[in-house]
């Protein structure tokens, strides 16, 4: 049964004034309520953002270690309700299990990881050029951070902008996305349960241009953290400019890999397709685009092609390796670029459309889909698609693979397949992306180093995991002690 959710404001799962809801569908049986959400209200959202300011000062004054224990038990709770929350997360999102599950455990190793990095944040005691003065510096929260998330990695991106912003003392208001917030509501379950404070996080559902807007227009809050599309990001980063705060903007991609003459094309065929159709091409580091050389092109193809038809989609939790795409709008979007690509002139090889399994009938399935002879112009070589379509572009040099890897708006991820180690750091030298992988697939990341993209994937300011993703939540003081 579906069932009616409230929103979290100080401490306590509250209905909403608004009388307006909207439900959650399982995106491989649309017919599937998973659960309804309130529509909050700009009130209640001003509401909750008051009650994360008044709790911020008695988290912040909390040791350290004691803010970091609360987020291990938090960690141990997930940890024990992680088939449930993998179940959740499959069922709302569409990914399949295994990729579910490791989401799930990556939220559990986050809470876990900045558990262990609120009992030393930092801090210094230096030497003065007086004698009679001591010099320390400390690193404190910022204070209330708003984070605004997307659908695709609806618990690891909340709990890898929440974990960090608690860790370090600052309260904090979350607008998960609306097509997945059941595994947020679990999450904040567990950090309640775990004993976080009243206020200190709070949770509301409900429209960007509402919810959203107010997080990022209200003058109490100082920072806010955004996930999810460039055109949105944009905006939120301009408001949240104008208004003095901190912003930090994690956006799309158009991530390539290259594969040289030295690379085995079936390997790199391997590489490509789980980059591309893993997660059902709805990464923000998915790969998009193929840059081979001429000289293994055609094997290349052949073996991409192969992967692609090998996929089987299904539910995922009928135990299928790939889901649907999570809305029928995500569908028709993807299903439109691929009548840009044949408009374009670009060759489909495989896939293109909607598959025609009796399993597939209510889901928002695509078939994976590969185009050959793509050029860098096309606009299914520059514009994030966002679903399982990979475009293979021929090139004839190492500098050409550059140069296409660099012609588009985004930087987010890239990688090359290559046997030479020159290749190898030269494309990471050159190549503007804020994560380089050499002989591995775009996606898939590592919880402590730092995460981020350049030109129009990010703002660049800051980054985010590992130590780097607590710069974002802390400024410095410097003490001079006479
Ligand atoms: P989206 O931009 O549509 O929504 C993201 C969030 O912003 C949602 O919570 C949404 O409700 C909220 N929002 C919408 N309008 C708003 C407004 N006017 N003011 C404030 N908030 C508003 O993105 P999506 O469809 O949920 O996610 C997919 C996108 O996220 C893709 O472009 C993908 O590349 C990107 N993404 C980026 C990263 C990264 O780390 N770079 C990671 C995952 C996803």
């Amino acid at each position: 049964m579906p069932q009616a959710h409230s929103y979290y404001c100080d401490g306590e799962w509250v209905d909403s004034d608004s009388g307006e809801t909207f439900a959650v569908r399982n995106p491989a049986n649309p017919d599937d309520v998973v659960a309804e959400f309130p529509k909050v209200t700009v009130e209640e959202t001003e509401r909750a953002i008051e009650a994360a300011v008044d709790a911020q000062e008695a988290w912040a004054s909390t040791p350290g270690p004691e803010r970091g224990a609360v987020l291990r038990r938090a960690a141990a709770l997930l940890d024990e309700r992680s088939e449930a929350v993998t179940e959740t997360l499959t069922r709302e999102e569409g990914k399949a299990l295994p990729e579910a599950r490791g989401e799930v455990g990556r939220a559990v190793d986050i809470l876990y990881y900045y558990a262990e990095k609120a009992r030393d944040l930092g801090g210094d005691v230096k030497a003065s050029s007086s004698a009679e003065t001591t010099l320390r510096t400390s690193v404190e929260p910022l204070g209330t951070v708003g984070l605004i998330t997307p659908w695709n990695y609806p618990i690891a991106i909340p709990t890898w902008k929440l974990a960090p912003a608690l860790a370090a003392g600052n309260t904090v208001v979350l607008k998960p996305a609306s097509m997945a917030p059941t595994v947020a509501r679990e999450l904040t379950d567990c950090l309640a349960e775990a004993g976080l404070p009243d206020g200190v996080l709070n949770v509301l559902t409900g429209s960007g241009s509402v919810v959203g807007s107010t997080i990022t227009e209200h003058e109490d809050v100082d920072a806010v953290s955004f996930t999810g599309s460039s055109s949105v990001g944009s905006q939120v980063g301009e408001t949240a400019a104008a208004t003095g705060k901190r912003v930090q903007l994690e956006m799309g991609g158009k991530n390539p890999t290259a594969v040289m003459p030295s690379a085995d094309p079936a390997e790199a065929a391997r590489i490509v397709a789980d980059g591309a159709f893993g997660v059902t091409g709805q990464a923000c580091t998915a790969t998009s685009r193929a840059i081979v050389h001429t000289d293994v092109y055609d094997e290349f193809v052949d073996a991409l092609v192969e992967e692609a038809e090998s996929k089987e989609l299904g539910p995922g939790l009928d135990g299928y390796g790939m889901g649907p795409q999570v809305s029928a709008d995500e569908r028709e979007s993807t299903l439109d670029y691929v009548e840009v690509g044949e408009s374009e002139g670009a060759t489909l090889e495989t896939g293109g459309g909607v598959p025609a399994e009796p399993r597939h009938e209510t889901g928002h399935y695509v078939e994976p889909t590969v185009f050959s002879d793509v050029d860098s112009e096309m606009r299914i070589a520059q514009e994030e698609i966002f679903g399982p379509v990979v475009g293979v572009i021929p090139v004839g040099s190492f500098e050409e693979a550059v140069d296409v890897a660099n012609d588009t708006e985004f930087g987010l991820a890239a990688s090359v397949v290559t046997d030479s180690l020159g290749e190898a750091e030269r494309f990471g030298d050159r190549v503007d992306a804020g994560v380089i992988k050499v002989n591995e697939k775009t996606t898939g990341l590592e919880l402590h180093v730092p995460f981020g993209g350049m030109k129009a994937s990010s703002s660049e300011t800051y980054r985010e995991q590992g130590d780097a993703g607590l710069d974002f939540y802390t400024t410095t003081k410097t003490r001079y002690i006479n």
